[in-house]
């Protein structure tokens, strides 16, 4: 069957990347997590003193943003993607609370947008690859033989997050993690550049009756229509 590009996009914590994932194994395709670029980068503000009293410092990060390189790994063991800043495995510090809060601001300046999205197109150049975000059927990859576009309830999507956070250790707050994701999602929606909405073209999933099973199943059976008329 002919390679294709597919594109994941929708709300913040709503299983895209999970989804993503297991799809990109279930299929033999590579997976690229564009959300972990744009934490990458806001971390990189964090560690490098571009965040002060009057917000980011958007000379320096626009005059720096070409030294910024993100690249993903697998990891040997459980196959994971992880994500390198300039070299440094940054999997770890770019999904805490203190970058999921910074984050959308960062991916709402435009030559930070501008800069990601040509290191997505040539990570993507060779097709067989799945990409989640916000603007990958929209603007990354409009081209894109298979968009789908997630959503579920911010309250069922903020759950998803503190299971996540505290399945791994955290101390999360929940009130915290849902006006977080609300915030997000109206950032997303209203910024200027590349703002988060369904292209015309893309199939809608609300997932938050869904079991992960059920998720598959209609992920998989889309693939295959699509990549088998292609
Ligand atoms: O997907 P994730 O929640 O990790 O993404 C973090 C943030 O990065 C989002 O809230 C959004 O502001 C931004 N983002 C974006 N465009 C993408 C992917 C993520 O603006 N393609």
């Amino acid at each position: 069957m002919k390679k294709i590009t597919i594109a994941i996009d929708g709300f913040s914590s709503c299983g895209k990347s999970t989804m993503a994932k297991a799809l990109a194994r279930n299929i033999g395709y590579l997976y690229f997590d564009s959300g972990a670029m744009y934490r990458a980068v806001a971390l990189y503000c964090m560690q490098n003193g571009l965040i002060g009293s009057k917000g980011i410092d958007t000379a320096t990060l626009q005059e720096r943003i070409s030294q910024i390189h993100i690249t993903f790994e697998a990891d040997p063991e459980t196959k994971n993607s992880i994500t390198f800043l300039n070299g440094v495995n940054v999997e770890h510090e770019i999904r805490t609370i203190e970058v999921s809060q910074l984050v959308s601001k960062v991916a709402a300046l435009d030559f930070v947008r501008s800069e990601m999205v040509n290191q997505q197109r040539e990570m993507g150049k060779s097709k067989g690859i799945v990409m989640d975000g916000r603007d990958i059927g929209t603007t990354v990859f409009p081209d894109a033989e298979m968009k789908v576009f997630v959503t579920a309830s911010a309250e069922v999507r903020a759950k998803r997050r503190y299971d996540e956070l505290a399945a791994r250790g955290d101390n999360p707050d929940y009130n915290e993690i849902l006006e977080n994701v609300q915030l997000r999602d109206h950032l997303d929606q209203t910024r200027e550049v590349s703002p988060l909405k369904q292209a015309d073209d893309a199939l809608l999933l609300d997932n938050s009756g869904m079991t992960r099973e059920e998720q598959m199943e209609w992920l998989i059976d889309v693939y295959k229509k699509i990549a088998s008329e292609c």
